[in-house]
Protein backbone atom coordinates (compact mmCIF):
# COMPACT_ATOMS: atom_id res chain seq x y z
CA UNK A 1 0.00 0.00 0.00
CA UNK A 2 1.31 3.31 -0.69
CA UNK A 3 2.01 6.65 1.08
CA UNK A 4 -0.23 9.09 0.70
CA UNK A 5 0.28 12.72 -0.32
CA UNK A 6 -1.84 14.57 2.11
CA UNK A 7 -2.32 17.80 0.01
CA UNK A 8 -4.89 19.44 2.20
CA UNK A 9 -1.87 19.55 4.87
CA UNK A 10 0.77 20.75 2.76
CA UNK A 11 -1.39 23.35 1.53
CA UNK A 12 -1.96 24.36 4.91
CA UNK A 13 1.63 24.18 5.94
CA UNK A 14 2.25 26.50 2.81
CA UNK A 15 -1.00 29.05 3.45
CA UNK A 16 -0.09 29.36 7.47
CA UNK A 17 3.83 30.59 6.38
CA UNK A 18 1.87 32.71 4.26
CA UNK A 19 -0.26 34.02 6.60
CA UNK A 20 2.92 34.70 9.08
CA UNK A 21 4.01 37.18 6.47
CA UNK A 22 1.10 39.00 5.97
CA UNK A 23 0.33 39.52 9.48
CA UNK A 24 3.83 40.88 9.45
CA UNK A 25 2.91 43.39 6.76
CA UNK A 26 -0.19 44.18 8.69
CA UNK A 27 1.80 44.69 12.02
CA UNK A 28 4.47 47.12 10.21
CA UNK A 29 1.31 48.66 8.62
CA UNK A 30 2.53 47.71 4.67
CA UNK A 31 -0.43 47.60 2.23
CA UNK A 32 -1.99 43.79 2.36
CA UNK A 33 -1.69 42.18 -0.64
CA UNK A 34 -4.74 42.14 -2.42
CA UNK A 35 -6.85 39.46 -5.54
CA UNK A 36 -9.25 40.44 -7.58
CA UNK A 37 -11.68 37.55 -9.01
CA UNK A 38 -13.81 37.70 -11.50
CA UNK A 39 -16.62 34.91 -12.26
CA UNK A 40 -18.96 35.22 -15.44
CA UNK A 41 -22.26 33.42 -15.22
CA UNK A 42 -23.25 30.88 -12.51
CA UNK A 43 -21.80 27.70 -13.63
CA UNK A 44 -21.72 26.13 -10.26
CA UNK A 45 -17.99 24.06 -10.07
CA UNK A 46 -16.84 27.66 -11.06
CA UNK A 47 -18.63 29.45 -8.42
CA UNK A 48 -17.32 26.29 -6.07
CA UNK A 49 -13.60 27.04 -6.98
CA UNK A 50 -14.05 30.92 -6.20
CA UNK A 51 -15.67 30.58 -3.09
CA UNK A 52 -12.47 28.36 -2.06
CA UNK A 53 -10.21 30.80 -3.88
CA UNK A 54 -11.83 33.67 -1.66
CA UNK A 55 -11.43 31.35 1.64
CA UNK A 56 -8.18 31.03 0.69
CA UNK A 57 -7.00 35.07 0.70
CA UNK A 58 -9.34 35.33 4.18
CA UNK A 59 -7.39 32.72 5.91
CA UNK A 60 -3.71 33.94 4.77
CA UNK A 61 -5.46 37.72 5.68
CA UNK A 62 -5.05 39.08 2.41
CA UNK A 63 -7.54 41.28 0.99
CA UNK A 64 -10.06 40.09 -1.85
CA UNK A 65 -12.19 41.20 -4.21
CA UNK A 66 -14.82 39.62 -6.26
CA UNK A 67 -16.25 40.80 -8.94
CA UNK A 68 -19.29 39.20 -10.50
CA UNK A 69 -20.69 39.26 -13.95
CA UNK A 70 -24.03 37.77 -15.76
CA UNK A 71 -23.58 35.19 -18.12
CA UNK A 72 -24.64 37.27 -21.21
CA UNK A 73 -22.27 39.98 -20.26
CA UNK A 74 -20.97 41.57 -23.07
CA UNK A 75 -16.68 40.40 -23.80
CA UNK A 76 -16.14 44.74 -23.86
CA UNK A 77 -17.51 45.36 -20.46
CA UNK A 78 -15.23 42.35 -19.12
CA UNK A 79 -12.39 43.83 -20.70
CA UNK A 80 -12.75 47.28 -19.32
CA UNK A 81 -12.88 46.09 -15.85
CA UNK A 82 -9.65 44.17 -16.75
CA UNK A 83 -8.16 47.25 -17.76
CA UNK A 84 -9.47 48.91 -14.90
CA UNK A 85 -7.69 46.20 -12.46
CA UNK A 86 -4.65 46.43 -14.50
CA UNK A 87 -4.25 50.49 -13.51
CA UNK A 88 -5.72 49.98 -10.02
CA UNK A 89 -2.65 50.27 -7.34
CA UNK A 90 -4.84 48.21 -4.48
CA UNK A 91 -4.83 45.31 -6.47
CA UNK A 92 -1.74 43.19 -7.43
CA UNK A 93 -3.41 39.65 -8.79
CA UNK A 94 -5.93 39.57 -11.13
CA UNK A 95 -7.40 36.16 -11.83
CA UNK A 96 -10.94 35.47 -14.33
CA UNK A 97 -12.09 32.34 -13.57
CA UNK A 98 -12.59 30.00 -16.69
CA UNK A 99 -14.82 28.94 -18.68
CA UNK A 100 -16.15 31.74 -20.06
CA UNK A 101 -19.20 31.87 -21.56
CA UNK A 102 -18.92 30.92 -25.53
CA UNK A 103 -19.39 34.31 -26.96
CA UNK A 104 -16.77 35.46 -24.81
CA UNK A 105 -13.07 34.80 -26.53
CA UNK A 106 -11.12 33.70 -23.93
CA UNK A 107 -7.85 34.01 -25.56
CA UNK A 108 -8.65 37.86 -25.57
CA UNK A 109 -9.77 38.12 -22.22
CA UNK A 110 -6.72 36.60 -20.44
CA UNK A 111 -4.46 38.98 -22.47
CA UNK A 112 -5.73 41.85 -21.58
CA UNK A 113 -4.35 41.43 -18.21
CA UNK A 114 -1.07 42.71 -17.15
CA UNK A 115 1.84 39.91 -16.82
CA UNK A 116 2.80 41.61 -13.59
CA UNK A 117 -0.97 40.52 -12.08
CA UNK A 118 -1.34 37.51 -13.99
CA UNK A 119 -1.23 35.12 -11.12
CA UNK A 120 -2.92 32.07 -12.86
CA UNK A 121 0.09 32.59 -15.51
CA UNK A 122 -1.69 32.23 -18.48
CA UNK A 123 -0.79 35.11 -20.22
CA UNK A 124 1.47 34.59 -23.09
CA UNK A 125 3.99 36.87 -21.40
CA UNK A 126 4.58 34.34 -18.60
CA UNK A 127 3.75 31.69 -20.92
CA UNK A 128 6.69 32.30 -23.12
CA UNK A 129 9.20 33.41 -19.75
CA UNK A 130 8.33 29.90 -18.10
CA UNK A 131 9.63 28.07 -21.51
CA UNK A 132 12.83 30.09 -21.90
CA UNK A 133 13.63 29.72 -18.13
CA UNK A 134 12.88 33.17 -16.79
CA UNK A 135 11.41 34.82 -13.90
CA UNK A 136 7.58 34.37 -14.40
CA UNK A 137 4.24 33.96 -12.63
CA UNK A 138 4.15 29.90 -12.85
CA UNK A 139 0.63 28.38 -13.29
CA UNK A 140 -1.09 27.28 -9.84
CA UNK A 141 -1.85 23.44 -10.89
CA UNK A 142 1.56 22.52 -12.21
CA UNK A 143 3.38 24.50 -9.26
CA UNK A 144 1.49 23.24 -6.92
CA UNK A 145 1.99 19.24 -8.35
CA UNK A 146 5.86 19.88 -8.02
CA UNK A 147 5.35 20.99 -4.49
CA UNK A 148 3.85 17.65 -3.57
CA UNK A 149 6.20 15.63 -5.16
CA UNK A 150 8.98 17.20 -3.50
CA UNK A 151 6.67 16.61 -0.07
CA UNK A 152 8.04 13.49 -0.18
CA UNK A 153 11.31 13.70 -0.09
CA UNK A 154 12.37 11.91 -2.92
CA UNK A 155 14.48 13.70 -5.47
CA UNK A 156 12.76 14.57 -9.16
CA UNK A 157 16.51 14.62 -10.69
CA UNK A 158 16.91 11.86 -13.28
CA UNK A 159 13.77 10.45 -12.72
CA UNK A 160 11.23 9.46 -15.74
CA UNK A 161 8.32 11.44 -15.29
CA UNK A 162 5.21 10.86 -17.64
CA UNK A 163 2.80 13.38 -18.11
CA UNK A 164 -0.24 12.05 -19.53
CA UNK A 165 -2.21 15.09 -20.78
CA UNK A 166 -0.91 18.11 -22.71
CA UNK A 167 -3.10 21.08 -21.74
CA UNK A 168 -1.70 24.22 -21.38
CA UNK A 169 -2.92 24.22 -17.62
CA UNK A 170 -1.75 21.53 -16.61
CA UNK A 171 0.13 19.35 -18.91
CA UNK A 172 2.82 21.27 -20.54
CA UNK A 173 3.59 23.46 -17.81
CA UNK A 174 3.98 20.53 -15.54
CA UNK A 175 6.52 19.04 -18.15
CA UNK A 176 8.47 21.91 -18.57
CA UNK A 177 8.51 22.19 -14.55
CA UNK A 178 9.78 18.51 -14.26
CA UNK A 179 11.86 19.04 -17.34
CA UNK A 180 13.40 21.97 -15.39
CA UNK A 181 14.62 19.63 -12.22
CA UNK A 182 16.03 17.30 -14.45
CA UNK A 183 13.58 14.47 -15.13
CA UNK A 184 13.78 13.04 -18.58
CA UNK A 185 9.51 13.81 -19.36
CA UNK A 186 7.55 12.34 -21.85
CA UNK A 187 4.37 13.63 -22.85
CA UNK A 188 1.37 11.10 -23.46
CA UNK A 189 -2.17 12.16 -25.04
CA UNK A 190 -4.93 10.90 -26.44
CA UNK A 191 -3.00 9.81 -29.50
CA UNK A 192 -0.86 7.93 -27.89
CA UNK A 193 0.05 4.12 -28.68
CA UNK A 194 -0.08 2.04 -25.97
CA UNK A 195 -0.09 4.23 -23.18
CA UNK A 196 -0.11 1.77 -20.40
CA UNK A 197 3.57 0.83 -21.77
CA UNK A 198 4.80 4.30 -21.13
CA UNK A 199 3.33 4.85 -17.68
CA UNK A 200 5.02 1.34 -16.45
CA UNK A 201 8.19 3.34 -17.01
CA UNK A 202 7.13 6.51 -15.20
CA UNK A 203 9.11 6.91 -11.44
CA UNK A 204 6.71 10.02 -11.74
CA UNK A 205 3.37 9.73 -13.43
CA UNK A 206 1.63 12.73 -13.37
CA UNK A 207 -1.97 11.87 -14.44
CA UNK A 208 -4.37 15.44 -16.10
CA UNK A 209 -6.92 13.76 -18.42
CA UNK A 210 -10.12 14.64 -16.81
CA UNK A 211 -11.56 11.13 -17.22
CA UNK A 212 -12.38 8.44 -14.33
CA UNK A 213 -10.09 5.83 -13.72
CA UNK A 214 -7.88 6.11 -17.20
CA UNK A 215 -4.86 4.84 -15.37
CA UNK A 216 -5.08 1.85 -13.52
CA UNK A 217 -2.55 -0.17 -10.70
CA UNK A 218 -1.24 -2.29 -13.76
CA UNK A 219 -0.08 1.03 -15.97
CA UNK A 220 1.73 2.12 -12.85
CA UNK A 221 5.27 1.05 -12.06
CA UNK A 222 6.45 -0.52 -8.49
CA UNK A 223 7.20 2.53 -6.44
CA UNK A 224 6.27 5.21 -8.47
CA UNK A 225 4.82 8.80 -7.23
CA UNK A 226 2.06 8.89 -8.97
CA UNK A 227 0.46 12.71 -8.89
CA UNK A 228 -3.65 12.52 -9.64
CA UNK A 229 -4.98 16.00 -11.10
CA UNK A 230 -7.86 14.89 -12.39
CA UNK A 231 -11.43 16.38 -11.17
CA UNK A 232 -14.51 14.37 -12.45
CA UNK A 233 -17.92 14.24 -11.09
CA UNK A 234 -19.45 10.91 -10.85
CA UNK A 235 -23.59 10.82 -11.47
CA UNK A 236 -23.78 10.25 -7.62
CA UNK A 237 -22.08 14.30 -7.42
CA UNK A 238 -19.05 12.02 -5.90
CA UNK A 239 -15.75 13.96 -6.77
CA UNK A 240 -13.18 11.08 -8.59
CA UNK A 241 -9.88 11.18 -10.42
CA UNK A 242 -8.28 10.08 -13.17
CA UNK A 243 -6.41 6.86 -11.77
CA UNK A 244 -8.04 3.94 -10.08
CA UNK A 245 -7.39 4.67 -6.52
CA UNK A 246 -8.13 0.86 -5.75
CA UNK A 247 -5.52 -0.62 -7.90
CA UNK A 248 -3.43 2.14 -8.11
CA UNK A 249 -2.28 2.61 -4.34
CA UNK A 250 -1.65 -1.11 -4.70
CA UNK A 251 2.06 -0.52 -6.73
CA UNK A 252 2.43 3.16 -6.32
CA UNK A 253 4.96 4.32 -3.36
CA UNK A 254 2.73 7.94 -3.53
CA UNK A 255 0.22 8.60 -4.41
CA UNK A 256 -2.30 12.10 -4.31
CA UNK A 257 -5.90 11.08 -3.59
CA UNK A 258 -9.00 13.08 -4.95
CA UNK A 259 -10.15 14.61 -3.14
CA UNK A 260 -7.24 16.17 -0.52
CA UNK A 261 -4.44 15.96 -3.30
CA UNK A 262 -3.40 18.52 -6.15
CA UNK A 263 -7.06 20.39 -5.59
CA UNK A 264 -5.94 22.37 -2.17
CA UNK A 265 -2.49 22.98 -3.71
CA UNK A 266 -4.13 24.55 -6.95
CA UNK A 267 -5.17 27.27 -4.17
CA UNK A 268 -1.90 27.54 -1.84
CA UNK A 269 0.19 28.62 -4.75
CA UNK A 270 -2.54 31.26 -5.95
CA UNK A 271 -1.89 32.88 -2.74
CA UNK A 272 1.68 32.65 -2.89
CA UNK A 273 1.18 34.20 -6.75
CA UNK A 274 -0.82 36.99 -5.03
CA UNK A 275 2.03 37.37 -2.54
CA UNK A 276 4.64 37.33 -5.02
CA UNK A 277 2.76 40.08 -7.28
CA UNK A 278 2.54 42.78 -4.20
CA UNK A 279 6.48 42.45 -4.29
CA UNK A 280 7.24 39.90 -1.85
CA UNK A 281 8.60 36.95 -2.20
CA UNK A 282 7.19 33.79 -0.58
P1 LIG B 1 -7.95 19.05 -21.02
O1 LIG B 1 -7.59 20.41 -21.50
O2 LIG B 1 -9.25 18.46 -21.39
O3 LIG B 1 -6.79 18.06 -21.51
C1 LIG B 1 -6.89 16.69 -21.32
C2 LIG B 1 -5.71 16.01 -21.93
O4 LIG B 1 -5.86 14.60 -21.76
C3 LIG B 1 -5.56 16.24 -23.44
O5 LIG B 1 -4.22 16.53 -23.75
C4 LIG B 1 -5.99 14.91 -24.07
O6 LIG B 1 -5.31 14.58 -25.25
C5 LIG B 1 -5.60 13.93 -22.99
N1 LIG B 1 -6.41 12.71 -23.06
C6 LIG B 1 -7.73 12.56 -23.19
N2 LIG B 1 -8.10 11.28 -23.21
C7 LIG B 1 -6.95 10.56 -23.10
C8 LIG B 1 -6.66 9.19 -23.05
N3 LIG B 1 -7.63 8.27 -23.12
N4 LIG B 1 -5.37 8.83 -22.93
C9 LIG B 1 -4.38 9.72 -22.86
N5 LIG B 1 -4.60 11.06 -22.87
C10 LIG B 1 -5.87 11.47 -23.00
O7 LIG B 1 -7.87 18.95 -19.44
P2 LIG B 1 -7.06 19.81 -18.33
O8 LIG B 1 -7.61 21.18 -18.29
O9 LIG B 1 -5.60 19.59 -18.48
O10 LIG B 1 -7.56 19.04 -17.03
C11 LIG B 1 -7.33 17.67 -16.83
C12 LIG B 1 -8.03 17.24 -15.56
O11 LIG B 1 -7.46 17.94 -14.46
C13 LIG B 1 -9.52 17.56 -15.52
O12 LIG B 1 -10.18 16.54 -14.80
C14 LIG B 1 -9.59 18.85 -14.74
O13 LIG B 1 -10.82 19.02 -14.06
C15 LIG B 1 -8.46 18.63 -13.76
N6 LIG B 1 -7.87 19.86 -13.23
C16 LIG B 1 -7.67 19.90 -11.90
C17 LIG B 1 -7.09 21.01 -11.33
C18 LIG B 1 -6.86 21.04 -9.86
O14 LIG B 1 -6.66 22.09 -9.29
N7 LIG B 1 -6.84 19.89 -9.20
C19 LIG B 1 -6.72 22.10 -12.12
C20 LIG B 1 -6.90 22.00 -13.50
C21 LIG B 1 -7.48 20.87 -14.05
P3 LIG B 1 -5.45 15.41 -26.61
O15 LIG B 1 -4.60 16.65 -26.40
O16 LIG B 1 -4.87 14.50 -27.63
O17 LIG B 1 -6.87 15.72 -26.79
Amino acid sequence: MSNIIDGKAVSLEIKEKLKEKVEVIRAEGGRIPCIAVIIVGDNPASRSYVRGKIKAAEYTGMDSRLIEFPEDVEEAVLLKEIQALNTDPGVDGILVQLPLPRHINEDRVLDAIIPSKDVDGFHPVNVANLWLGRPCFVPCTPQGIIRLIESTGESIEGKMAVVVGRSNIVGKPVAKLLLDRNATVTIAHSRTRDLAALTRQADILVAAVGRPGVITGDMVKPGAIVIDVGINRTEDGHLTGDVDFASASQVAGWITPVPGGVGPMTIAMLMENTLKASGLSA
